[in-house]
């Protein structure tokens, strides 16, 4: 047999019959028990009545008012009105007896609908609070489910956040890597210079940029120039150590970042990547070479962009200096390696 589910319909249902059948019960009862004792308080009074008037015919009677030739009926149906109105219930009675009764049942039955209303809808307030402030999925976890549907209801949201959570990570990820080679961003190489240096971490930092690639777009097609890209950001990250951080700057322009790497170990990093590059084999089939500048965070550094136009002023130099060489500004000199 199945696992019995405590389903809302079921639940409702069956509440609602049990709640309708007792109050009923219970009405019917109360009334029954109370029109019995008005009828038991109503023979009294008639039997006090009936006594009281009948001694007073004797009365009269016997006082003489009665002579043997006079007719008895004015007395009887006298007695007889009498009687037929103590028949009659008082409202007062009946109020106190019925109406009353009927009002405390439905009292009752009012205040546990309440009850019930208030712990059905609890689990979906709670689930809908814990939403709205977004606690995320550990903040759902003490929400009680006693029954079916909240119980299917709070799996699903679950479910839901998981696979939300899940989608977020890897848009962010999506976000911070550059589509086409698959290296971080500008958009990340930004945030951890801006870190470095709001943290005063000493760090040194190359601005790679190909030669001449417009040629190789203009000779071999786009398509091909997309695979230099690609092979280069590769060769790039394979020469690097962990701790280097290797970044598609934009177009065919790169940047490395070297946290507590000095200038001089900069210049040997890029230097070995400048020579291998220049004798790689690449998918145009001719050597595509790279220049670079590269330049040290010093203390006077504020911004990403003031140390990013040191390096970009040291790769001009570079360029100017025939391409296929790095330019090194800091230390308080600037020297072109070829
Ligand atoms: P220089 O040695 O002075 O850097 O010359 P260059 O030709 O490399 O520089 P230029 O700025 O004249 O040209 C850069 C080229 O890079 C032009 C542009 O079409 C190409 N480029 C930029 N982004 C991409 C890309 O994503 N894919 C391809 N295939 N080419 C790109
Ligand atoms: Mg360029
Ligand atoms: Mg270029």
């Amino acid at each position: 047999m199945g696992k019995f589910k405590l389903k809302l319909s079921f639940l409702i249902v069956s509440m609602t019959i049990v709640v309708v059948l007792a109050a009923s019960s219970i009405s019917i009862w109360s009334s029954y028990q109370n029109f019995n004792e008005i009828l038991k308080e109503n023979k009294a009074d008639m039997q006090a009545t009936y006594v009281k008037e009948v001694s007073t015919i004797t009365e009269d009677y016997l006082q003489g008012f009665v002579t043997e030739d006079m007719s008895l009926d004015p007395y009887v149906e006298q007695v007889v009105d009498t009687l037929l109105d103590e028949r009659v219930v008082s409202f007062r009675l009946f109020f106190k007896k019925i109406i009353v009764p009927i009002i405390i049942v439905i009292a009752v039955v009012v205040g546990l609908a309440i009850w019930l209303a208030l712990k059905i809808t609890r689990p979906l307030k709670d689930l809908s609070t814990r939403i709205e402030i977004g606690e995320g999925i550990q903040g759902t976890e003490e929400i009680t489910d006693w029954y079916y549907e909240a119980k299917l209801l709070k799996k699903n949201v679950r479910n839901m956040m998981i696979c939300s959570e899940s989608k977020i990570t890897d848009l962010t990820e999506q976000l911070n890597l550059d589509s086409l080679t698959g290296i971080p961003n500008r958009r990340i190489m930004d945030q951890t210079l801006q870190d470095l240096i709001v943290n005063k971490v000493p760090h040194s930092i190359i601005l790679i940029d190909l030669d001449d690639f417009k040629s190789i777009n203009d000779t071999y097609g786009h398509t091909v120039g997309d695979e230099v890209l690609k092979a280069f950001a590769n060769h790039m990250q394979s020469s690097m150590e962990e701790q280097d951080l290797c970044f598609r700057y934009g177009g065919e322009e790169f940047m490395v970042i070297l946290p507590s790497r000095n200038i001089d170990e900069a210049v040997q990093l890029a230097e070995n990547l400048r020579i291998k590059q220049a004798l790689q084999e690449t998918v145009c089939g001719r050597p595509v070479t790279m220049s670079a500048g590269i330049t040290a965070f010093t203390p006077n550094v504020q911004s990403p962009n003031q140390l990013i136009e040191i390096a970009d002023h040291a790769l001009y130099k570079a360029k100017q200096s025939g391409r296929n060489c790095l330019c090194v500004v800091g230390n308080m000199r600037q020297m072109i390696i070829k």
